[in-house]
């Protein structure tokens, strides 16, 4: 069975979440159910870009993963679109087999057993702002399909006051979960506009904002961050 593979790059850092920093390669798989009205990465979503995306076996990811990383095991970022879609129970095993680790982030729409053989698992229900809504049911048997073994973070992507009202409730039901924030982009880059700045001076607006109001909510439990990557390349592709 093969993977749809919209881009392999690295080594570099993971820019969010709760690795946020640690080196890693990445994997983005092509295709995703969702069409978040932000999303930053339309070149591995929108069906009129499957010409780009390769079908990969299990074997030849980790030839490239293995390539990039000098051979030497450290943590592969499965991304997206959604991975979720695809078939990944081999290149987990293989991966492994070498002594790599595996992240994964989702939205938390596709259930896998094979979430199970994941190191991390970030699940990232989209906030209303996105214009996708949310399933619980499916966000639930995400966790579940995860189970004890593998660690499991959310983020959350806040535009405005909504969003922060929607993931302080959502949050609340799940306490057990490490919590991030995340300011969204408000220029992500586009298929049209693939050089587009940030405009890092409402980024920044965006993030105090989400800091003032995590502190003021005395919601202690919450970590603030930035796209790093965004800060450091601003939108640029595959760094
Ligand atoms: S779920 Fe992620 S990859 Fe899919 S459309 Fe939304 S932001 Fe983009």
């Amino acid at each position: 069975m093969s993977i749809a593979v919209s881009e392999i790059f690295g080594p570099t850092i993971q820019g969010e979440g709760a690795l946020i920093g640690v080196p890693t390669v990445f994997v983005r798989t092509g295709g995703c159910d969702f069409r978040c009205s932000w999303c930053d990465t339309l070149y591995a979503v929108e069906p009129r870009f499957k010409a780009d995306w390769t079908p990969m076996s299990a074997d030849a990811i980790m030839a490239e993963v293995h390539r990039l990383s000098g051979g030497r095991p450290l943590l592969v970022t499965l991304s997206g679109g959604n991975p979720a879609l695809q078939p990944l129970t081999k290149l987990l095993e293989l991966g492994h087999a070498e002594g790599y680790t595996f992240a994964m982030e989702t939205q938390g729409s596709k259930v896998q057993d094979w979430f199970a053989l994941l190191d991390h698992l970030t699940l990232s229900p989209k906030p209303p702002s996105s214009a996708m809504a949310f399933n619980r049911s499916r966000f639930e048997a995400c966790l579940a399909a995860a189970g004890s073994r593998t660690q499991v973070s959310l983020k959350l992507v806040i535009a405005d006051e909504a969003d922060y009202q929607w993931a302080r409730a959502l949050a609340a039901d799940y306490p057990q979960l490490p919590l991030t924030l995340q300011p969204c982009n408000p220029s992500p880059a586009t298929p049209e506009q693939p050089e587009l700045e940030t405009d890092t001076a409402s980024l920044n607006a965006r993030l105090r904002w989400l800091v003032d109001k995590v502190t003021a909510d005395r919601w202690f439990n919450a970590r603030v961050l930035p796209q790093l990557h965004v800060l450091i390349w601003n939108n640029e592709r595959g760094v």
